[in-house]
């Protein structure tokens, strides 16, 4: 049949090529013979269709094999040397990488239309096939609409397992649990051993990448195995999937969805085809079965595009020259790299693939995606999905079953909502940019960003309203008339109310809410405390009161017991005149004033002339010292820390503190959650408070501006909810939030009464929040955006406290329990040195002790009669 084929074509160019043309040989290297037909067909076509053109194009395919690269070297350079101004193809990408790299080196465009993972473009490269990256994003957010929680990845191969590695970011931004799993062929040659692990795991939800060869093959064996059955469902990735016979998968019960970026039925399409299919002697029955596949809708596009060029730059450069190239040497074609930028530089709208136009990596963007559904009549579209705009809308999933004679919720998907909105920072604003932007373009922030990411996850559209009065909604008791977005919301103006819409009792008689998607309390706002001038007794601050008192005690207690232990010991009695060798009485250096200056001594460790001989006096010297050393120790540390840090003055700490005095006034916003939560609380505070603000309406502000404004410039504190106290305090350096939240409670989307919408965007916003979509989406307005995180450093305020007792407790215990010991030394020292005495001079233990005992106690002499012995039990040690 091929040569045939080639026959037929042949006749078919050479009645159409005239040679008063200037005729630009366009080189194609295919495997498959649908892409060669294409290929001539489609350039014989145009030239037909342009016979007033100055030039026309000559096709020249050449038959390249799927897998042999030297082939394909022989394939580029017979072309080059023929003077191609272009080449098609490879049909596959195995040989791709090759042929890239001569067309690069010598200049010439290449026009590619098969999926490559790469995340880089060589320069003379155009590739029509959109990235994987750019299509998973897609199967990506058609997996969250669904709301999948675990998904089994079924991949073919290696180059699958890359395409659908984007499918990872599921798991990392919204927890989805995905398993991985090959699709080999097991010893015989089918896939049914591993679709039968599928059938006994508990997931439901599969991904199947796989080529279309054998798409149709695993979808048979996964029916012979039993899992196309109605718990089941597949999202298949290949855009090709309209192109095998889907018709024994429609009544299994699975569903099966997918997606094209074009129509193969399209009345276009259908003609082309036609054509090709005739050339290739396809019997009429049969080209059912023949339908057109995207390399080759591509293909077609990506000629037309090529011709569109050439056209574009003969008319303003006159003429572009082909020349013979040598893949020897080293020469290039001078008007390559141009006519490659220009291709991806041009605007083209395909008549087959839609809008054609890279980036400036030369990747495929902005183009729709369709997203397809198997239905007992065929493959129908049922959503559609912009590269660029990314907003996918989608039907509601077939595997939520409805009962029979159960009345259904409306789904939300494709329906239009008008979302009122009220302007407050940060949740919805005007963006700030120079142009007059229109529509839903003019507003951002947490809100609007919120309402978008429930639009994706839902697949409504939607408008945003503004309530120019600024009034959320409040309910007038005399009229019983509710005012602001609430009664918009009520009239059926608006559909949905978003912003800092607080969850209240009373509204929720009004309105439906879903549930909150943000925490929040009443906080007040208020200045910084400001630093105080250091007292002149600054330097007492590092010990608490009683750590002064107590080491005032310690001082006296171990002076007295200085002074008892001099008394007590021998060794502490000598001789007032060194050289008589018996003197008549004997004297003690520790006195009592004596004592308090050996220890004061210590404390300042300036030390005395004082030299201490006893044991016990040494040991509670040693004792005292080893207190002093830690104790001044801290001191210092703590003083340092002292003269670092400026103390701060904040005049009330807490709602208690601020209803008591009347040197600051207070407000809150007129007419919203705040005020109304202090005129139904029954807590003394509050009612103070409440009282306040009825008696000085002025006090309270139109919003929350105001509110902010007043506190930084009058002696003001003003009630605010915490996640704008929050945002505020990460803005305005000098205003922080004071004491702790006043209640509990949440903003959320209002609506109608007894709305069919609620149960479905409340459960969107739980998917949200556990997604942690909220989370970040808070970050980014608080912490990122318009000034965000400017006062975050300096807000955390160092502080020193006063070193207490329990800090430094524990040197004192050291101190008493060596006092203590040494005090029982001491006395023993005097009982020892009597009880030799009497030894040596037989006489009576117990008398010379008692007497020792009642001079000892005789403080007012600090002399005493020598003993009778001699003085060998004085000397120093
Ligand atoms: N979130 C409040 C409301 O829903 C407005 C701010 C406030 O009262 O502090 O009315």
């Amino acid at each position: 049949m091929m040569e045939d084929v080639k026959y037929f074509i042949v006749l078919l160019f050479a009645s159409s090529i005239s040679p008063l043309k200037t005729q630009y040989r366009i080189g194609g290297l295919f495997n498959d013979v649908v892409h060669q037909v294409a290929f001539q067909v489609i350039i014989n076509d145009l030239n037909n269709e342009n016979l007033d053109s100055s030039f026309e194009f000559i096709p020249d395919p050449f038959n390249a094999s799927y897998f042999n690269s030297l082939e394909a070297r022989k394939g580029v350079c017979t072309l080059l040397e023929r003077g191609v101004i272009g080449i098609f193809g490879p049909s596959s990408l195995h040989t791709s990488n090759y042929i890239q790299a001569i067309c690069d080196q010598k200049e010439i465009p290449q026009v590619e239309i098969h999926y490559d993972s790469k995340i880089d473009r060589n320069k003379c490269v155009v590739n029509l096939h959109p990235h994987p990256n750019e299509i998973f994003q897609f199967f990506k957010h058609l997996i969250v609409s669904l709301g999948w929680d675990k998904v089994v990845v079924l991949f073919e191969d290696n180059e699958s397992l890359l395409r659908v590695s984007p499918l990872l970011e599921l798991n990392m931004e919204y927890g989805v649990d995905l398993i991985f799993k090959q699709l080999e062929k097991d010893s015989t040659g089918s896939y049914r051993q591993i679709l039968n692990i599928l059938k006994k795991m508990p997931e439901k939800n599969i991904i199947l990448d796989c080529s279309i060869n054998v798409l149709e093959e695993v979808l048979t064996q996964a029916q012979q195995v039993g899992i196309m059955t109605d718990d089941y469902y597949y999202i298949l990735t290949n855009l090709d999937m309209g192109a095998i016979n889907l018709e024994p998968f429609k009544y299994g019960g699975a569903n099966i969805t997918g997606a094209r970026i074009f129509d193969p039925k399209s009345e276009r399409v259908l003609e082309i085809n036609d054509k090709i299919l005739d050339i290739l002697r396809i019997p009429e029955e049969d080209k059912e079965m023949w339908t057109m596949r995207l390399s080759t809708a591509l293909l077609i596009d990506g000629i037309h595009l090529f011709y569109n060029v050439i056209k574009e730059m003969t008319s303003v450069q006159n003429e572009i020259r082909a020349e013979s190239l040598d893949c020897r040497d080293f020469n290039s074609w001078k008007f390559g790299y141009t006519l490659a930028n220009q291709i991806k530089g041009n605007d083209f709208h395909g008549a087959i693939t839609g809008s054609i136009k890279f980036d400036v990596e030369g990747f495929r963007r902005d183009f729709n995606i369709e997203l397809l559904e198997l239905t007992e009549p065929g493959l129908i579209k049922v959503g559609e999905w912009n590269t660029m705009k990314k907003v996918l809308h989608i039907k509601r999933p077939h595997n939520e079953v409805v009962e029979e004679g159960t009345t259904t919720e409306p789904n939300l998907f494709n329906r239009t909502f008008k979302v009122i909105t009220v302007l407050t920072d940060p949740y919805v604003m005007i963006k700030q940019l120079p142009d007059q932007l229109i529509g839903n373009d003019r507003y951002e922030g947490f809100g609007i960003d919120v309402i978008h990411e429930l639009s994706l996850l839902l697949g409504f559209n939607y408008t945003i309203l503004e309530q120019k009065d600024g009034v959320i909604g409040n309910l007038n008791r005399n009229t019983n008339q509710w005012n602001g977005a609430i009664r918009e919301i009520m009239d059926g103006n608006a559909d949905l109310a978003i912003t800092d819409l607080t969850i209240t009792s009373e509204r929720e008689t009004a309105v439906d809410f879903t549930m909150p998607f943000m925490n929040l309390g009443i906080s007040i706002l208020y200045r910084k405390p400001i630093p105080v001038p250091p007292s002149l007794f600054m330097f007492t601050s590092p010990f608490s009161t009683s750590v002064w008192v107590m080491l005032g005690v310690a001082y006296m207690l171990v002076s007295i017991a200085i002074f008892i232990m001099g008394r007590l010991s021998p060794s502490e009695w000598t001789s007032p005149f060194p050289c008589i060798e018996e003197p008549e009485y004997l004297i003690n250096q520790f006195s009592i004033r004596n004592s308090l200056w050996f220890t004061i001594g210590g404390l300042l460790q300036q030390g005395s002339e004082l030299a201490p001989t006893s044991i016990s006096i040494r040991t509670v010297s040693g004792v005292w010292w080893f207190f002093v050393l830690i104790m001044v120790a801290s001191y210092t540390a703590n003083l340092a820390a002292f003269l670092t840090v400026e103390t701060l003055v904040t005049p009330f700490k807490n709602i208690d503190e601020l209803a008591r005095q009347t040197d600051i006034s207070y407000g809150v916003k007129k007419n919203g959650a705040t005020e109304n939560f202090f005129r139904d609380s029954n807590v003394s505070s509050h009612r103070k408070i409440f009282n306040f603000l009825r008696e000085h309406p002025e006090m309270n502000t139109k919003d929350n501006e105001e509110g902010v404004m007043r506190v930084e410039n009058e002696n003001y504190a003003f009630f605010m909810e915490s996640t704008s106290v929050e945002y505020i305090v990460q803005r305005h350096c000098s205003l922080a939030q004071v004491g702790g939240l006043l209640d509990d409670k949440g903003y959320g989307i209002a609506m109608k009464k007894y709305s069919p919408y609620r149960n479905d965007l409340s459960t969107a916003v739980l998917k949200l929040q556990e997604t942690g979509k909220l989370t970040q989406l808070k970050i980014k307005w608080w912490k990122e955006k318009r000034g965000g995180s400017t006062c975050s450093v300096s807000s955390e305020s160092a502080s020193a406290e006063a070193l207490d007792l329990k800090n430094v407790g524990g040197v004192f215990l050291v101190l008493f329990l060596g006092a203590i010991f040494a005090l029982i030394g001491s006395f023993l020292e005097m009982a020892a040195s009597i009880y030799k005495r009497c030894k040596s001079s037989n006489l009576n233990f117990k008398e010379e002790l008692r007497k020792e005992l009642a001079f000892t106690l005789k403080f007012k002499t600090n002399v005493k009669e020598a003993p009778m012995k001699s003085i060998s039990d004085t000397k120093s040690i």
